[in-house]
């Protein structure tokens, strides 16, 4: 039998907000047929953010070549073909939602000789045609540690290149069969070693982890030149995803917080609900954000 964290504690309550943005920003994904992780992984932040009119766009259509097991987007070995169309509807889906700071990413494409690498260089540059003073935080997939895949995204210098860790060492073979811990932090490393980006990184807890192996990981993080991070509580899309271990209280996650400042992060999100682009718009290094 599945452990079970208990009944879902207060602070987990969503409370939803539909504000005026929200009915626009979902006509306008719906018409352009773009696909939002939002959507896709069930992300709790749903109604606030699109009232807010942001959205994080999902490169490469919506079903995934991996089979991570908290994650809620669809799962095929071979995925429909890229999309031609889709760098031009999402940068004119950005203009017409006049967004400042736009957060890309996209499902592991396993199955496509170069990960999508260059579908995504098409996207970055079709966004800055349509939006030149946009910011474009992208949330990227390890392309199976390919370098000449990594450099080719990479050199577009995106204003933020994101890279998530999702959880410690220990559970990897559990949560994350097919990527590597090791070449998640080479990965942030080559971005900021070689290509000067600023970086970021995230982590999901309540998984199963001990307060030890986050605070070990974050110092990683640190080390491999990752300057910004976010901490969220991991909740559990369906049955059919892994279980929740356990409810990690608000003054946890603040203890995680003043661990992670210490560790020598320029920025860190740490709460229940934080994903990695929650309020991502506020964190870039461009001031000129969304308000
Ligand atoms: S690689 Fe990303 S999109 Fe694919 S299953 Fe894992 S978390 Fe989900």
């Amino acid at each position: 039998m599945e452990h079970s964290p208990g009944k879902k504690p207060e602070w987990l309550k969503i409370k939803l907000t539909a504000g005026a943005s929200f009915a626009s920003t979902k006509q306008l994904l719906n018409r352009q047929r773009l696909h939002t992780v939002c959507r896709s992984a069930l992300c709790p932040n749903l109604h606030e953010c699109w009232s807010r009119g942001t959205a994080t766009f999902l490169l490469l259509g919506n079903v995934c070549t991996r089979t991570c097991r908290f994650c809620a987007v669809g799962k095929a070995a071979i995925p429909p073909p890229p999309d031609p169309l889709e760098p031009e509807n999402i940068a004119l889906a950005i203009l017409s939602m006049q967004l400042k700071h736009a957060v890309l990413t996209s499902v592991t494409r396993d199955d496509l000789h170069d990960g999508g690498s260059e579908h995504w260089v098409k996207t970055i540059r079709a966004i800055r045609s349509r939006n030149p003073l946009v910011t474009i935080e992208c949330l990227i997939p390890d392309f199976q540690a390919s370098e000449s895949a990594l450099d080719l995204l990479m050199a577009e210098s995106p204003d933020v290149l994101n890279h998530n860790i999702e959880t410690v060492p220990s559970l990897y073979s559990r949560v994350r069969p097919q990527a590597s811990y090791q070449a998640s932090l080479q990965l942030l490393q080559r971005a900021k070693r070689k290509h000067g980006l600023t970086t970021k990184s995230g982590l999901m807890v309540g998984m199963g982890e001990t307060a030890e192996e986050v605070s070990a990981s974050l110092h990683d993080l640190v080390r491999h030149g990752c300057d910004m991070v976010t901490i969220g509580q991991y909740l559990q899309p369906s049955s059919e995803h892994m279980a929740v271990d356990r409810y990690i209280t608000p003054e946890e996650f603040e203890q995680y917080r003043i661990i992670a400042e210490a560790a020598g992060f320029k920025h860190v999100q740490s709460a229940p609900f934080v994903r990695s682009s929650y309020h991502a718009e506020a964190y870039t290094s461009n001031t000129a954000i969304l308000p």
